[in-house]
């Protein structure tokens, strides 16, 4: 490939700090919390303009919608997400499970809050683009804006990306499904003009369960206990949209779920359509597939609008601000977790916190519909090959089952809080992260409110 040389620079510093995270998802939002309230300074960075990650950025607003009367839950700053957004009139009540789906616009404000309040020095509309390295050890960021190419210093960085932008650039190995068997990706919309009261009508004539999941493109393989269980998915109005020539017939992969419908006749977080071959990391990938992507969100609304009751008047309110990713880079972590770990509840002595058997993805989903859960160790979030850094959110070391259970939501933020405690103590004790006090860690853990064992 033909290439240029970049002439040497100088790049102005313009924060010093003690932790910086990059990326402020359910991971690093998460992080940044967390750390600032063990009483370090933290710069918290976002290359867009709100705070949230996939929950505002794409639109995904079923944050534990896994939780049933029997779960154990983790607590800490993902149960805090749900109570603050609850709390700020930026939720409601979850048609499937015992929890809050988050509204994607609220919860800009409840994450705004969340820092403030923390005292999270925020730096959004800046896009990391290199690490500041000393030996193997990472000493920063680099970003760009508006304001040109900047050096943020730090003495630990947290990668919340999603997908290890921070750690693959700073050398740290990485790993990534391969493309025809990468989860798929997904545009979201949000649509108005629903009848809220003929749809809910619809949805009890018909009501669908998890066995439905296995329909059309997908089989889903469950634990037999979740089959017979309501869902709200959508799957038949895009099977007769085949058959009568509304969609082609290619279009068999749209289908899944909604999420939450209003009396104002909004109905949120769409997850009808679905991308195969996408990949995260690759802009022109990006780029195709979100285009293709909103020209199959409105062939599924011309589906809803034909078969759907209440559906008639809907059109499109919004789609999310980005593409949603579910899949891209993960770390090779000192500790990479596996499919035996979270089918069989594994336990580790360095857990930073816990997680409910909530497995979704790559075909699989079971729901801890009992007290089942699995502890989460903390070198699976430490990077092979590079000091100081840590990842937070999705993009942990692990197999693709052991990511459909921590890539969610809820998971992220149980291993962001952990990223962000064994940070800020490592600042405290002036030791590298990997040498940080692990008793010291789960002592900070439960004094916030974690479950670690
Ligand atoms: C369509 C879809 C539906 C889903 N449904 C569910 C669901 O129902 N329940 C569930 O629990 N999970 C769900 N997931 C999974 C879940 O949303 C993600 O796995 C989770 O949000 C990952 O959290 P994270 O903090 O790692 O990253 P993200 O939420 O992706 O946040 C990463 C943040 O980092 C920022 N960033 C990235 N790169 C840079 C950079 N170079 N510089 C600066 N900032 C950067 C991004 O802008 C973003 O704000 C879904 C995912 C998708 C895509």
């Amino acid at each position: 490939m033909k290439s240029i040389v970049e002439p040497a620079r100088e790049t102005p510093v313009i924060h010093e700090t003690d932790v910086i995270v990059v990326g402020s998802g359910p991971g690093g939002l998460a992080a940044a919390l967390a750390a600032a309230r063990v009483g370090v300074r933290v710069a918290l960075i976002e290359r867009f303009g709100c705070l949230g990650g996939n929950i505002t950025v794409v639109g995904v607003e079923g944050f534990a919608w896994y939780r049933h009367e029997a779960t154990v839950e983790a607590g800490g700053i993902g149960w805090e997400f749900e109570e603050r957004a609850k709390a700020m009139g930026a939720a409601v009540p979850e048609s499937q499970s015992l929890s809050y789906e988050l509204d994607s616009e609220g919860f800009k404000l409840v994450a705004d809050t969340l820092a403030e309040e923390a005292g999270v020095h925020v730096m959004m509309h800046r896009q990391f683009v290199a690490p500041i390295m000393e030996g193997a050890r990472i000493r920063g960021v680099i970003v760009e804006s508006k304001a040109g190419r900047e050096a943020i210093l730090g003495r630990m960085v947290i990668d919340a990306t999603g997908d290890a932008d921070v750690a693959h650039r700073a050398g740290a190995p990485t790993v990534k499904t391969p493309l025809e068997e990468v989860q798929a990706a997904s545009v979201m919309f949000h649509l108005a003009g629903v009848d809220k009261a003929a749809f809910l009508e619809g949805v009890k004539a018909d009501p669908q369960t998890y066995a439905d999941w296995s329909s059309g493109e997908w089989t889903v393989e469950t634990d037999g206990k979740e089959d017979a269980m309501y869902s709200p998915f959508l799957g038949k109005p895009f099977e007769r949209a085949i058959r009568e020539g509304v969609i082609p017939a290619h279009l068999n992969t749209i289908g899944g779920t909604w999420g939450a419908v209003h009396d104002s006749g909004e109905m949120t977080y769409m997850n009808l359509v679905h991308l195969a071959g996408c990949d995260g990391v690759d802009p022109d990938s990006l780029t195709h597939f979100e285009r293709e992507g909103r020209r199959q969100a409105m062939q599924a609304i011309a589906a809803l609008r034909a078969y759907v009751p209440g559906c008639e008047g809907a059109r499109l309110r919004n789609f999310g601000m980005s593409i949603g990713i579910r899949d891209s880079r993960k770390i090779d972590g000192v500790y990479n977790m596996t499919e035996v770990d979270v089918r069989g509840q594994a336990r580790f002595e360095d857990s930073i916190g816990i997680y409910p058997e909530f497995i979704d993805g790559y075909g699989v989903l079971i729901l801890p519909t009992t007290g089942r859960y699995m502890q989460l160790p903390l070198r699976a979030i430490l990077p092979r090959g590079v000091e100081n850094l840590a990842v937070a959110g999705r993009a942990i070391g692990g197999d693709k089952l052991a990511h459909a259970a921590t890539r969610n939501m809820a998971c992220c933020a149980v291993v962001g809080q952990g990223a962000g405690v064994a940070a800020a103590l490592a600042v405290k004790a002036g030791c590298a992260l990997d040498a940080v006090d692990v008793g010291a860690v789960q002592g900070e853990l439960r004094r916030q409110g974690v479950r670690i064992d």
